[in-house]
């Protein structure tokens, strides 16, 4: 059957466009071998038509329907019967036309109304662009409202409003429904009439109106975990509200992700937040950053971003009091290191006898120790005996000794005296002894494994507000890492290192001491944590994860020398968090988990 006869625009019109295309495309071979006659007849082309191929030429005049300047007529006559909603809307258009003489104006922007299978021959075609539905909607609205509420164009307009076609994506679907129009302000020189403005291969995209991503770019250099990186970038022939698979390649690695981004007004944007994106190793350690491609429709970002990770924190030095540790991070891995510098000494004790010593006792160590009301103390055969200035005494009668009036203090030796770490001096001489035989080396060798054990990977830092599901993100693990270094002369803060076995505490260790946790807990000192055990200076704000009033038994720090908890992290934490904001600039906040 011989179906079709195509003609040159301006004469009869019978198919609407979709219908002609339709035809068009089930042409048989050799009615389409007729189409360069076709073409070369109708001039629809003033650019030479050798250098269009057959393909080219069908798509220039299925263009040609499209945009009204090819229209198709059925053998026997005028049919394409309008159906009763092409009446309805052509009837409506007419009548809004003659309402508002022909000038449909909105905000300073021309519109004109137009019937489904009319928009094709809309005259002057090329000057329109089409509104989408929902803008549509408003612009029609907003008519309404300036003609008056009771008018009857105002009526017609909502009516106008009802009947607009949904989306539609030629040429997959057509519009069912009345279309608005709006006049192109800046009208761009791609009409193929003006032929020789236009190269071959832009001509060629121009007939089949290729969807091309022209550019595509990053709005930032750099962007870090949880942050947000804008992509912009500019299309053709994409329609307003259609979408583009944007997709973002490591250079030169394996990660990749991809979101979808909304054309709109031949341009896009993106909004990836940079989440499950984890450092590469280089050169043996994980670099500071990578760099990500931004790729759409095959059109790659000229500069990458670059991803930025924290992997490398220099060595800070944390001193607080009693606190000292040095914190660093190597890939991602705290290193919380101490260098505990000790002399070899001696171990003495101090006693507050308070109002139980008699009137007029001496050997008050006010003005040498640090702290008023003590004496000195030792142990003679079973007991105690304190020093009154002249000779060793018992304790008085009614004194009881406690946790609280009594502690160890260390002495090291300064020329021929014994100088005690917090002041003063012991009232005689001390035993001398050798820290460097192989028993008390192998003594501190199993106090530094028993801290770096005790405190290495128990816990982890993880930023709190890392996005990414992977669990190893902003995450580090923590590592403890001590050595004990021996000085030739003391300085406060040191650590002595007595012979025997007092009561060892942060500042003084006791190489007969039996619980070897008493190193891991005296390093926990050193981490800024107290002692939480009953008559201890405790912190009573402590109140979780099994402290009550600051008291956990079950604890490194309490009375069992067992647990570390995630409290006595707080520190570190602190430290690191601290370290981040110097050398990033960046507020972070880190959670201790566990690994
Ligand atoms: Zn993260
Ligand atoms: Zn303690």
């Amino acid at each position: 059957m011989e179906a079709l006869r195509l003609r040159h625009a301006g004469g009869d019109q019978t198919l609407a466009a979709r219908e002609a295309l339709r035809h068009f495309d089930a042409m048989d071979r050799l009615a389409r071998s007729q189409i360069r006659g076709f073409v070369a007849q109708a001039r629809l082309t003033r650019f030479p038509l050798a250098s269009l191929d057959d393909h080219d030429l069908v798509a220039l005049v299925r263009q040609s329907i499209r945009d009204g300047h090819v229209v198709a007529i059925e053998k026997g006559g005028e049919g394409g019967q309008a159906t009763d909603s092409t009446a309805e809307q052509r009837s409506l258009v007419r009548e809004i036309e003659k309402q508002t003489r022909g000038r449909l104006s909105f905000s300073g922007r021309q519109y004109r109304l137009v019937a489904d299978v009319d928009l094709a021959r809309l005259p002057d075609r090329n000057s329109f662009e089409v509104v989408g539905h929902d803008d549509a909607a408003r612009v029609l609205d907003g008519l309404a409202k300036q003609s008056g509420a009771v008018g009857e164009l105002a009526k017609l307009l909502e009516t106008a409003r009802e009947k607009l076609t949904a989306e539609w994506r030629s040429p997959f679907t057509q519009p069912d429904g009345l279309i608005l129009v709006r006049r192109i302000i800046a009208h761009a020189a791609t009409n193929p009439a003006d032929g020789l403005a236009m190269t071959p291969s832009q001509m060629k995209d121009f007939l089949a109106k290729k969807k091309k991503v022209v550019s595509i770019a990053w709005m930032a250099a750099e962007a870090w975990c949880s942050e947000d990186a804008a992509i912009e970038g500019k299309t053709q022939n994409y329609a307003t509200g259609e979408s583009i698979e944007v997709t973002f390649q490591e250079r030169g690695g394996s990660q990749h992700q991809a979101m979808t981004g909304r054309v709109s007004s031949d341009s896009f944007n993106a909004h990836w937040t940079v989440k499950d994106i984890l450092p590469v190793k280089q050169g043996g350690h994980l670099a500071p950053d990578l760099k990500m491609d931004a790729t759409a429709a095959g059109v790659t970002s000229p500069k990458p971003l670059a991803v930025k990770f924290i992997t490398h924190l220099s060595k800070v030095a944390h001193v607080r009091d009693r606190t000292h540790f040095e914190l660093s991070l190597t890939d991602s891995v705290i290193l919380i290191g101490s260098d505990i510098k000790y002399v070899k000494g001696w171990g003495g004790e101090v006693v507050k006898l308070r109002d139980k010593a008699p009137a007029g006792t001496g050997g008050l160590l006010d003005g040498q120790l640090v702290w008023p009301g003590y004496r000195w103390m030792k142990n003679v055969g079973l007991g105690k005996k304190f020093w009154n200035g002249t000779a060793w005494q018992s304790l008085p009668v009614g004194f009881v000794l406690a946790d609280s009036n009594n502690f160890a203090v260390g002495f090291y030796q300064q020329g021929t005296s014994f100088t005690c770490q917090y002041g003063g001096t012991w009232p005689e001489n001390f035993t001398d002894w050798s820290i460097d035989t192989d028993d008390k080396k192998r003594i501190i060798a199993a106090w530094t494994n028993n801290i770096e054990t005790t405190w290495t990977g128990v816990f982890d830092l993880k930023r709190k507000e890392c996005k990414s599901s992977n669990k190893r993100c902003c995450r580090y693990s923590t590592k403890a890492a001590v050595a004990f270094s021996n000085q030739a002369t003391f300085s406060t803060g040191m650590l002595i290192i007595a012979d025997g076995n007092i009561r060892s505490n942060d500042s003084l260790l006791f190489l007969g001491e039996s619980r070897i946790a008493v190193a891991a807990h005296e390093f926990g000192h050193h981490l800024g944590n107290p002692d939480e055990y009953k008559d201890a200076a405790v912190d009573t704000s402590l109140n979780s994860d099994g402290a009550t009033n600051g008291i956990d038994p079950d604890s490194i720090m309490g009375k069992n020398l067992t647990k570390v908890k995630a409290r006595h992290f707080r520190e570190i934490c602190k430290v690191f968090t601290d370290a981040v904001t110097n050398a990033f600039g960046k507020s972070y906040n880190y959670l201790v988990v566990p690994p």
